[in-house]
């Protein structure tokens, strides 16, 4: 296998199935009926599973690890935490919203962190999971955002800045990109093609799961005589939905539009 960081084998390792997926909650105090679907299901569906995996923007925004300090933040840790408890591993791979989430997050809630992208295996499939954002290649001034953000020195210097200023900047961000996607175009707030095609053809054609787009579906391709999946899971705005894999195959609860063929 090539492509994206070396992880440990050690935490995806105590992964079982039924493994379930969710990304895109989007978690913040203003959003209470979100938060309370997002308990429901921590103390229901997700206690039932083998293992849980959160493909970012598991919060509205993250503003560093001293932003677990916040009393909704501290809510959403130890429901994380009751979960790990009862020995069902959950997995976090910050998205956009949560870049910043580190150790601290880690330890406060229980759950292991991932890099962007990384990849499980169970029995002879292998998944690949990935935010979404790195395969929005064709939205250039998002990418040249990313690359900013991403950048350690940049982080390391907005870090060092009072959590009040940060959350500043981050509100003065959002509002800018809420500004600027009403005058982009839909297609380039979705994943390219090639983008997607790359990624598959590194990790030697998984089943690849994402989220960011709040685009659910099913697509499915043939890319070197290979065929391959891409799920796409559903943001929590409107209804909670997961997906879940389990030796049998992928099922999704909720509302998810048909399968398409592509
Ligand atoms: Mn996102």
């Amino acid at each position: 296998m090539t492509g994206g960081a070396p992880i440990s084998p050690d935490p995806l390792s105590t992964a079982r199935l039924p493994a379930l997926f969710i990304a895109d909650l989007h978690l913040s105090a203003a959003r209470p009926q979100t938060a309370a679907a997002f308990f429901d299901f921590l103390s229901g569906p997700a206690r039932r599973a083998g293992s849980l995996f959160i493909l970012g923007d598991l919060f509205e925004y993250w503003a560093g690890d001293d932003d677990a300090g916040s009393p909704f933040n501290q809510k959403v840790c130890l429901a994380l935490r009751e979960l790990a408890a009862n020995g069902i591993a959950a997995f976090f791979m910050p998205g956009n919203r949560d870049l910043l989430a580190g150790d601290g997050l880690a330890a406060s809630s229980g759950m292991h962190l991932l890099p962007d992208p990384a990849s499980v295996r169970f029995g002879a499939q292998t998944l690949l999971l990935s935010h979404g954002d790195a395969l929005c290649t064709d939205d250039l001034s998002y990418q040249a955002y990313r690359q900013q953000v991403h950048d350690p020195v940049w982080q390391t210097g907005f870090l060092a800045q009072p959590l009040d200023t940060r959350r500043e900047f981050i509100e003065q961000v959002r509002n800018r990109s809420e500004t600027a996607k009403r005058g982009k175009r839909a297609d380039i707030m979705d994943v390219n093609t090639d983008a997607v095609a790359n990624l598959l053809r590194a990790h030697g054609y998984p089943a690849l799961i994402h989220g960011h787009t709040h685009r659910p579906g099913h697509h499915t391709y043939m890319l070197d005589g290979h065929r391959c999946e891409r799920y796409v899971l559903a943001d929590w705005h409107d209804h909670p939905a997961w997906l879940t894999y389990d030796y049998a195959g992928f099922s999704v609860y909720n509302h998810i539009p048909a399968t398409k063929e592509e």
